[in-house]
């Protein structure tokens, strides 16, 4: 039988699988010898057993009795004991931080009798009876799913008669009567009454962290962080130490570096004489963590030593929470603390620096994503702009959007296209559906701790939080700023995350100094210590990485941003804009034409349009690959719409244009139910005679062009959608023979490579066979993934993904992250087989998964040489092959 709990001194870092991210940092720090209030952890495994069978495991209550009796001794009191009882708290701890998403309860232990006990102990009545609101407070809303607004409105109304706003200025006697109310509330609600029996509040609260993992806002928010579903959270049994014990007491989290910027230095909010969640529940307002030095040196002084500790431990920013009773600091929780991209970047080459990390381990701690997230536009500095308030800068980026007051209203702006930021006085983890829906959160309440600071930056999302000079009001709708500005619910508003400013109105908004650094226009040297954060990192992973990266790039202009950005070639230029705008009467023609002639002047007329196109384009790339893939989509959609047209021709009657009629039967001719699986790719090269060859001379002629003027053009030449290696062979023999023509007409023998794109699962099968007339394979992950599930990407992704995401069916949608077990299956067949025929085949990627972080390691797995991406992309590419290879 496994062994389903251990107690602090028994885990360490490593075991987050088994104790969950707190109970395995719990267990670290008591073994660093910090001061842990002593405990034990029930298993993520005994709560993976819980969900499956609805009961505990076998086992589990006797080696919780075996633990509680150890911890009893240890402490010298039992738990609830009358006289002097050991109090617990029953903490959730999953592996991956949830931060306030699932539940914890206090004060576990206290009932009629020993609360008196407590009192006595403490010598403070009035602490002992706040603690026991607080459990039956706690323990109501989570473990019996009372509302918990009816105990808030009951505190509420007791400051109310007191004439208070403050909870400090409730009294013994309030929190007696506060208890009886408590007391009454549960017998009403939940038709029982509040449990005084010690041990059955925890086991009771056990259960309940472990079904806490299947609350609503927890799934939202692992979908949101893709945090697998069947992880289970850990349990925490931890002996209670008292911060809400008076002035000399208190409760605080802190951050061994700003996790805004990166900053080393002391970064923190501190409560006196408060309990758990009060400091990121707003209650009060909280005071930075310095002055902490003054109100308690000592215990300030050994803090800064243990975070300091922590930070050469971890080898990294840490967060911790921690609480100090009557003059003494104890560890209530460390991790890795979740910080901004920005952060990410600077700390990363800050501990190369320190020397406590190499430039290897730097590259493996930022991501793809957090890079994508530093290239998103700025506000514009030179902009006018009508600044209202200054907040905090809690997660960075520019947003505007209508202010909204309620998470319902975010989401249904963002349900109706439309841009939201969220104004509260303080979020709280039922806002989050809000928060993922809103360009940017903006709060007046609450430090860079608060949970609206610590949700946003995890999901990257701008947040500007503790803008105390608002005046929010929440149920009117509405919030004002000093100088007498009032913004009302639709009003658009702008919040900066970065310098924590809000203005009203629209602002205008510029590129980023990484993208303008990428961009090559602000050199290294003049930028600031991100920028030179990211130039390190990009280098390393430069020098690391094995697959090359290029772009999906159709024009000049595109080509030469994605070569700025690092682009080694491009590896999908799309032809169908070449056939759109003035063009299009000219791919009429070409449909229209009933003669060999007719056709041949349509071709004609493209031809030199398409060279000029490819000049451009291999100009840009000059000496670099440039792959052109022949047309793909169904020409239908280069023609008029058919009911348009159909009405046209229908209202006209005898006098419509004949030359309309002829088009509106091929429109007719040409209409397809399904054109993704119809009429298009490399079909349309073997049944439009003369189409595939007028791309190939363009290509050839272009690529002549360029080297007779000195240059060195590149052209790789791809066919869409081949499915069998015939229709592969009949466009090759053509396209070998055009070329052969060009080279003898202009005296110019450029080489050019012709390869096709692996995009039917039929291709992937037969890949083997393929390879025989490809020099390159280019898996379009597209179409591939669409023809694989059988999903039309345009219908399925609004009308059913929510829920197969919901169900668990993927945990992200396969056409943002290729799916390994089926689309990279024949991924793999293909790479294999195309090998064994052709060893030196040349293997890419263009699908939009060239530029996905998950899906770059993948193409690194399989051994490809290289992905192609949107020219956006292309940094973040670079940095994941670099990544993918340490
Ligand atoms: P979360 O995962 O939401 O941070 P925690 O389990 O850390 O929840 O509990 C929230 C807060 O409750 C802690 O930050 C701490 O202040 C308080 N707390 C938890 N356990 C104890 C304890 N044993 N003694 C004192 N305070 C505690
Ligand atoms: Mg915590
Ligand atoms: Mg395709």
């Amino acid at each position: 039988m496994p062994k389903f709990v251990y107690d602090f001194t028994e885990g360490n870092k490593d075991l987050k699988d088994l104790l969950g991210g707190k109970g395995a940092n719990l267990a670290e720090m008591t073994n660093l010898g910090l001061p842990v209030p002593p405990g034990f952890t029930i298993t993520a495994e005994a709560c993976r057993h819980y969900l499956e069978h609805g009961s505990v495991p076998e086992g589990l209550q006797a080696e919780t009795d075996e633990h509680l009796a150890a911890l009893e001794k240890q402490m010298g009191k039992r738990l609830g004991q009358p006289d002097d009882p050991l109090l617990v708290s029953v903490r959730s701890g999953a592996k991956f931080s949830m931060p306030g998403m699932m539940e914890t309860v206090l004060n576990i232990g206290l009932n009629d009798e020993s609360v008196h006990g407590l009192a006595a102990q403490a010598g403070d009545e009035r602490f002992a009876w706040d603690s026991y609101r607080r459990l039956i407070q706690m323990f109501g809303k989570t473990v019996l799913d009372i509302d918990g607004d009816l105990f808030e409105e009951a505190i509420d109304d007791a400051k109310a008669t007191k004439g208070t706003d403050s909870d400090l200025d409730l009294d013994t006697a309030d929190f007696k009567k506060l208890v009886q109310v408590y007391k009454d509330i549960v017998r009403e609600q939940a038709g029982r009454d509040f449990p005084a029996d010690p041990r059955e509040q925890m086991d009771l609260a056990v259960r309940a962290v472990f079904e806490s993992w299947n609350a609503p806002r927890a799934i939202l928010y692992r979908r949101q962080e893709r945090i697998p579903a069947d992880v289970g959270t850990a349990v925490n049994i931890c002996s209670m130490v008292f911060g809400n014990l008076g002035m000399d007491s208190g409760t605080g989290v802190a951050f061994t570096r700003d996790p805004a910027s990166g900053q080393q230095g002391i970064y923190g909010d501190y409560l006196q004489n408060a309990q758990g969640e009060d400091v990121v529940a707003g209650i009060r307002n909280t005071v930075p963590l310095t002055e902490l030095e003054r109100i308690d040196k000592a215990s300030y002084d050994q803090l800064l030593g243990i975070m300091e500790t922590l930070e050469n431990h971890y080898r990294d920013l840490c967060d911790i929470e921690f609480t100090i009773e009557r003059g003494r600091l104890w560890m209530l929780q460390t991790r890795v603390g979740k910080r901004t991209a920005a952060a990410a970047f600077c700390i990363a080459t800050q501990l190369v620096d320190q020397g406590l990390i190499t430039i290897d381990e730097a590259v493996r701690r930022v991501t793809g994503h957090q890079l994508a997230q530093l290239m998103f536009p700025r506000f514009d500095d030179s902009a006018d702009k009508e600044q209202i308030a200054k907040g905090m800068n809690a997660s960075p980026g520019a947003a505007v959007g209508q202010a909204v007051f309620s998470s319902e209203r975010a989401t249904e702006l963002a349900a109706a296209g439309e841009k939201a930021i969220l104004v509260r006085r303080e979020t709280t983890p039922d806002d989050l559906a809000g928060m993922v829906a809103a360009q940017g959160v903006l709060t007046s309440r609450g430090g860079k701790t608060s949970h609206a600071a610590v949700v946003a930056r995890g999901m990257g999302k701008t947040c500007v939080c503790g803008a105390e000079e608002l005046d929010v009001d929440v149920k009117n709708r509405v919030f004002t700023a000093p100088g007498g500005v009032t913004v009302r619910e639709g009003d658009v508003i702008s919040i900066d995350g970065t310098s924590g400013a809000i203005y009203l109105g629209e602002v205008p908004v510029m590129d980023s100094p990484v993208v303008q650094y990428f961009e090559g226009r602000l050199a290294v040297a003049d930028g600031d210590e991100l920028v030179r954060a990211v130039d390190r990192i990009m280098a390393h992973a430069d020098e690391r990485r094995r697959m090359a990266v290029r772009a999906n790039a159709d024009n000049p202009e595109d080509a030469g941003r994605a070569r700025r950005f690092g682009a080694q070639g491009i590896g999908l230029c799309r032809t169908e804009h070449m056939f759109l705008g003035d063009r299009r009467r000219l791919v009429e023609q070409l449909i229209l034409a009933d003669t060999d002639e007719e056709r041949a002047t349509a071709l004609g007329g493209l031809a030199p349009l398409q060279r000029a196109d490819f000049v451009g384009i291999f100009t840009a790339m000059d000496g670099l690959p440039v792959t052109v893939r022949l047309i793909d989509p169904p020409l239908h959609e280069f023609l008029p719409d058919l009911t348009e047209l159909s009405v046209k021709v229908a209202l006209a009657g005898d006098a419509a244009d004949p030359a309309d009629r002829r088009l509106l039967e091929a429109v007719h001719r040409l209409h397809e139910q399904n054109p993704m699986l119809g009429l298009r790719g490399v079909r349309l090269g073997l049944v439009i005679p003369g189409l595939f060859a007028m791309q190939v001379r363009a290509i050839a002629e272009a690529a002549a062009e360029r080297r007779a003027a000195g240059g060195d053009p590149r052209p790789e030449i791809m066919i869409p959608l081949v499915g069998a290696v015939q229709e592969l062979e009949a466009i090759r023999e053509e396209a070998a023979g055009v070329l052969a023509e060009v080279a003898e007409a202009t005296g110019v023998d450029v080489p050019a490579l012709i390869g096709t794109m692996i995009e039917l699962p039929r291709a992937a099968l037969t890949a083997g066979q393929i390879a025989e007339a490809a020099e390159f394979f280019s898996f379009g992950t597209n179409d591939l993934t669409q023809t694989t599930w059988g999903f039309s990407r345009d219908d399925v992704e609004a009308s059913f993904f929510s829920r197969y995401l919901e169900l668990g069916v993927f945990g992200v949608s396969p056409f943002e992250t290729l799916d390994r077990d089926g689309v990279g299956r024949l991924v793999r067949i293909a790479v294999d087989e195309g090998r064994r025929t052709r060893p030196d085949i040349k293997l890419g990627i263009c699908g939009e998964h060239g530029g996905d972080p998950d899906s770059v390691h993948f193409c690194h797995e399989v051994g490809l040489d290289y992905v192609s991406c949107s020219p956006f992309r292309i940094p973040v590419a670079r940095l994941e092959a670099g990544r993918a290879t340490i």
